[in-house]
C-alpha cells in the first residue's frame, strides 16, 4: 500500500488515503514520486465539471520521480531514470491529422495526466511511455516539478512566437506563470518588461531579469514610448488589462494569450491595419518539456516554491493560500538523496 491524496468523489475535497500501489501495463513505467507541483487545474478536476473523470481520483500533473519499474514494450526508457509527467499524459495516436502533424497536445486519444489516470499527489504513479520527459542531473526534482505545467506552457508558447533576440516583450501578470516568462525572456535575449497591479513586485521582478517595470495604468503609454512590444504574454485572467495592452504592441506585433478569459473585445481597426496578431498557445509534448527542462537548467531557470508534506495537500489546494503562493506551491513526497 502507499500514501496519496485523492478525490474520493466529485465536490467532496481532496482527503489522505492509503491504496494498492499500482502495476505498470504495456508501454507503461511505474513512477516513485519525489515532487509533485499543484496546479490551479488539480482544483477543477476535484470540483467533477470536467467530464470523462471517474472517482477516486489521485490529482497532480507536474510530477517529478524515478522509475522504478518498466513494464512490458517500453523503448527508450529504464529503472532509475530521472523523469517529469506534465498535464499533457500520452497515449497520442500516431494516426490523426493532429498527430501526423506532429501535434500531440491536440489529438483526441490523448489522456491527462491527475485527470483521466491517477497522478503524482502519489508515492508512485504510473505513466505511459510517451508521457515522460527526462530530467537533466542537475536540475532538482522540486524545481522540475512546476516546470512540467507551468515551465513549458511558458517557455514552449514563447520560443514559438520566434522573436529575434534584443525584441521588446512584455509581461502581463506576475504569478505562477509570469515570474517564469520573464526569466525566460531575459535568457532568451529579449528585452523585458513586466507589467504589474501596483509597484509591490518591482524589484523581485527586476531581480528575476526584468529590465523595465510598468503598472497597468501606464504600461501602454511606456510601452508605447520604447517603440511597442512585439510580444506581450498575457498570463492574468484580466480582460479590460489584455484588451488595453493591444495598443502597446508594435506593428506585426503578437499578444500571446496564456490564461483562460470568457471573453475579450479586440480593436480590429488597429489588428488589421497595423498587422497584428493574437494567439494563443496549448502547453507542449514530452519532447517539448523535454527542452523546457533542459534551458531551464543550462540557463539557471528556476520557478520559485513553497514546499510542503503530502499531508498539507488540503492547504495547498485552497485557492486563497494558491493565490498568495510565491509562486508555486510544491508537495515533497520524499527527499531526494545525492
Ligand atoms: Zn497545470
Ligand atoms: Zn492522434
Amino acid at each position: 500500500m502507499m500514501k496519496c491524496a485523492l478525490f474520493p468523489r466529485p465536490g467532496a475535497g481532496i482527503e489522505l488515503a492509503s491504496i494498492p500501489i499500482p502495476e505498470p501495463k504495456d508501454q507503461e513505467v511505474r513512477i516513485k514520486v519525489y515532487a509533485c507541483g499543484v496546479c490551479h487545474t488539480d482544483i477543477t478536476v476535484g470540483e467533477g465539471k470536467v467530464d470523462g473523470i471517474t472517482y477516486p481520483r489521485v490529482p497532480g500533473h507536474e510530477v517529478a520521480g524515478v522509475i522504478d519499474v518498466v513494464g512490458k514494450n517500453v523503448v527508450g526508457f529504464k529503472k532509475g531514470d530521472r523523469v517529469g509527467v506534465g498535464f499533457y499524459g500520452g497515449k497520442h495516436c500516431g494516426i490523426c491529422k493532429d498527430c501526423l502533424n506532429n501535434s500531440w497536445t491536440t489529438c483526441k486519444k490523448i489522456e491527462t495526466c491527475g485527470t483521466t489516470y491517477d497522478g503524482g499527489f502519489a508515492e508512485y504513479m504510473v505513466a505511459p511511455q510517451d508521457a515522460l520527459a527526462k530530467i537533466p542531473e542537475d536540475l532538482d526534482f522540486k524545481y522540475a516539478g512546476p516546470l512540467m505545467c507551468a515551465g513549458v506552457t511558458v517557455y514552449n508558447s514563447m520560443r514559438n512566437m520566434k522573436m529575434m533576440p534584443g525584441s521588446l516583450i512584455a509581461i502581463h501578470g506576475l504569478g505562477g506563470l509570469g515570474h517564469l516568462a520573464v526569466q525566460y525572456g531575459n535568457k532568451m535575449g529579449m528585452e523585458v518588461a513586466a507589467i504589474g497591479l501596483d509597484r509591490t513586485n518591482e524589484e523581485l521582478y527586476k531581480k528575476l531579469g526584468a529590465h523595465h517595470y510598468f503598472t497597468n495604468d501606464e504600461a501602454v503609454e511606456k510601452l508605447t514610448a520604447l517603440g511597442g512590444a512585439n510580444l506581450i504574454v498575457a498570463t492574468a485572467p484580466h480582460p479590460p488589462s489584455i484588451e488595453k495592452l493591444q495598443k502597446a504592441l508594435a506593428n506585426e506585433g503578437k499578444l500571446l494569450v496564456l490564461t483562460l478569459i470568457d471573453s475579450m473585445t479586440i480593436d480590429t481597426m488597429d489588428l488589421v491595419l497595423k498587422k497584428k496578431s493574437i494567439v494563443g498557445f496549448l502547453t507542449g509534448d514530452p519532447r517539448d518539456m523535454e527542452d523546457t527542462l533542459k534551458f531551464s537548467a543550462l540557463t539557471n531557470v528556476k520557478p520559485m516554491i513553497e514546499e510542503y508534506p503530502l499531508e498539507k495537500v488540503k492547504l495547498c489546494m485552497d485557492k486563497d493560500h494558491m493565490a498568495k503562493a510565491k509562486f508555486r506551491n510544491v508537495l515533497i513526497i520524499d527527499k531526494e538523496k545525492k
